[in-house]
């Protein structure tokens, strides 16, 4: 008899985004002639940069040869890839990687929610919360997360973003194994600063907790005293993961393509504590059995953003993300609404006037406003209260958006 993973079966029936979806759609089916914007899903919109385009189509027509033609490349990622991430995404940084300790994948989603298999299944977890729901719900399938009692998981210490500690998370005053972080952070749109960082490395290595450390939207940062990388933090290679990802910072969420950065100094203890295992090898290990790289294509087009048109390109299309962003805070500021994040991050943060829940506010503005925006509830008991709007709309969208909230606002 097969017997199935009895931990899916404790799962919410769906995932929050594909709720959302269906609700849209049927609003969308019963008023077919309603132009609806959606500030909801966390997709990018603006095209492939002309150097990323470029690099595709040079690496398409190479493989089309019998010279340039590839079959399986390296599981961990061709080394043109991983040495470009090393010399450019951390150097200038004062980070020292070596390109062993890059593994390229096919987006950042699936090693979020993978890292947990290097782990025993009953380590604790702290999670920021509101949070990307991808961190718990891995948990979930696995049995880490426990049970779920009353809309909180029983082995999740939940790590509150509010309004009140800034949307920083505080230290936990008991003991957790494994944290989940992310900054600038999904849903909130608020970065850690170095000095919070530093406290979270500290706690990590006192404990000897590991950090699972989501930096997918450090691209938009543009306060130059964030961190952009944990391992900017004295000690942090002896305690995190990072995860990366081309996907808001280019476009990338149809290319795939992202990586994860196991340092070689970061260990792991046996049950009797008696000894220390290098993760670094470990996930090597299970790449190698699990999976055949990230296709040469994706990984060309990657590189690609780190020439210098490559550079300037990505930047200017995040900096229209972000101008979004900023006309979207003051408008929404103009109609007396709080809204946070924004400033280093594609995302907006809004607080809801009034008693609804975030699903009744998230329905009534799509019926009232043809807007649709992604309820906080979705994103942890934290993430109640809030919506989240996204600035990945075109700007003239985004513009009329923000017009009919007003307009509906004042009703
Ligand atoms: N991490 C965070 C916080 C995200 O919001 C997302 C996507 O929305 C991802 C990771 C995954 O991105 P991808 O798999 O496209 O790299």
């Amino acid at each position: 008899m097969s017997l199935i993973n009895e931990h899916y079966l404790k799962l919410t029936k769906s995932y929050l985004f594909a709720d959302v979806a269906k609700k849209v759609n049927a609003y969308k089916a019963t008023h077919p002639k309603a132009d609806v914007i959606n500030l909801g899903i966390g997709d990018v919109t603006r095209p492939l940069c002309p150097a990323v385009v470029e690099a595709m189509q040079t690496a398409a027509a190479e493989m089309g040869t019998p010279e340039g033609f590839r079959g399986y490349g390296p599981e961990q990622g061709y080394a043109f890839l991983r040495e470009a991430i090393v010399k450019n995404d951390y150097l200038p940084r004062g980070v020292h990687l070596d390109a062993s300790e890059i593994f390229v994948n096919d987006g950042a989603k699936g090693d979020t929610g993978n890292i947990g298999e290097l782990v025993r299944w009953d380590n604790s977890i702290g999670v920021t919360d509101p949070t990307y729901p991808v961190y718990i719900e891995s948990n979930v399938m696995c049995g880490r997360a426990g049970t779920l009692d009353g809309g909180r998981w029983s082995n999740v210490t939940y790590l509150r973003c509010t309004e009140e500690n800034n949307f920083t998370p505080r230290l936990p005053d008991h003991r957790v194994d494994l944290i989940y972080l992310c900054s600038p952070n999904n849903p909130t749109g608020t970065a850690l600063t170095k000095d919070e960082l530093r406290k979270w490395v500290a706690y990590a290595a006192k404990n000897d907790a590991l950090i699972f450390y989501d930096a997918a939207y450090e691209a938009f940062i543009r306060d130059p005293s964030l961190p952009h990388s944990i391992y900017e933090i004295k000690g942090a290679k002896k305690v995190a993961v990072e995860f990366r990802s081309y996907s808001k910072t280019a476009g990338f969420t149809g290319v795939r393509c992202g990586y994860t950065v196991v340092p070689r100094e970061l260990t792991a203890s046996s049950m009797d504590g008696t000894k220390r295992y290098p993760l670094n090898e470990m996930w090597l290990r299970r790449l190698s059995t699990k999976s055949n790289g990230t296709s040469y294509i994706s990984q060309r087009a990657a590189e690609a953003t780190y020439t210098p048109e490559g550079k300037a390109q990505v930047k200017e299309t995040i900096d229209r993300y972000l101008d979004n962003a900023a006309t979207m805070k003051a408008a929404l500021k103009r109609l007396g609404l709080k809204a946070y994040g924004g400033d280093n991050s594609p995302y907006l943060w809004v607080k809801i006037p009034g008693e609804a829940g975030s699903l009744k506010f998230f329905e009534r503005m799509l019926y009232g406003a043809q807007v649709v925006c992604t309820p906080g509830a979705g994103f942890g008991p934290g993430g109640e209260g809030y919506v989240r709007l996204s600035s990945f709309a075109g700007k003239a969208a985004c513009e009329e958006a923000m017009r009919r909230i007003g307009a509906w606002m004042a009703r």
